[in-house]
């Protein structure tokens, strides 16, 4: 993959992180098909299969923290905007990105499923959703 030079090998690196919904949809999918088939007969080899994807996952993360570190220090480097500058739209972006993320799901702890926020009571116990918290 480096041999195909920098913009090469950066289409090979996380590529659902880049790609848009689709991706992430199939991904997430796959790996809902993996687990749906772990949870109905224990097979060690879907087990093995999502461990070893999610090490590729990981194993791509850190390939592309790498790209981004050497990218970031030459554009600071070459004075194409200086280090304020780069932490001053980081954060920008890291923001946008924050805010463009599906809100995650609270699971009650009482009755173990997953609900919105909004439909979650805080208790002394824990989360609980408002069915759970009326009982
Ligand atoms: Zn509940």
């Amino acid at each position: 993959m480096i041999e195909d030079g920098f913009f090469g090998f950066l289409d090979t690196v996380g590529m659902d992180a880049v790609d848009g919904q689709q991706q992430r949809s199939i991904r997430k999918l796959e790996l809902q098909a993996e687990f749906a088939r772990i949870a109905q007969d224990g097979n060690a080899d879907a087990i093995a299969n999502v461990a070893r994807r999610m090490e590729a996952m990981a194993s791509d993360l850190a390939a592309l923290r790498v790209v981004v570190e050497v990218l970031a220090h030459a554009v600071v480097d070459l004075g194409g905007v200086d280090g304020a500058q780069l932490d001053d739209r980081m954060k920008a972006a890291l923001g946008r990105f924050a805010a463009a993320q599906p809100q995650r799901g609270v699971v009650c702890g009482n009755c173990g499923l997953s609900y919105a926020p909004s439909k979650i009571v805080d208790t002394d116990a824990g989360p609980r959703c408002k069915r759970c918290h009326a009982l």
